[in-house]
């Protein structure tokens, strides 16, 4: 994939899901954020540990809710045509 910019981490993660095997890029993040875009901010953010992330987030983990949510995504997988593999 060729790209005029480093692409966001949403787009990045596209890439990946793609399973695009190659990515050229001209313009970097810090050429992005140099100009008002968050991009790099972003990116930062990503490799920061949850707790130290300016996005609160909480899981349910250990809940009611997680077992449900869980449970829900084993129906969804025991319906695939194909084994799953977990991406641990
Ligand atoms: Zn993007």
């Amino acid at each position: 994939m060729y790209s005029s910019s480093e692409p966001c981490p949403m787009c990045l993660v596209a890439c990946y899901w793609a399973r695009v095997p190659r990515l050229v890029y001209a313009a970097t993040s810090h050429d992005a954020a140099a100009n008002g875009f968050e991009d790099l901010q972003f990116y930062r953010q990503l490799a920061l540990p949850n707790a130290e992330r300016t996005l609160l987030s909480e899981t349910a983990a250990g809940g009611e809710m997680h077992e449900v949510a869980a449970r829900s995504l084993a129906s969804w997988a025991d319906k695939l045509p194909f084994p799953v593999e977990p991406k641990l």
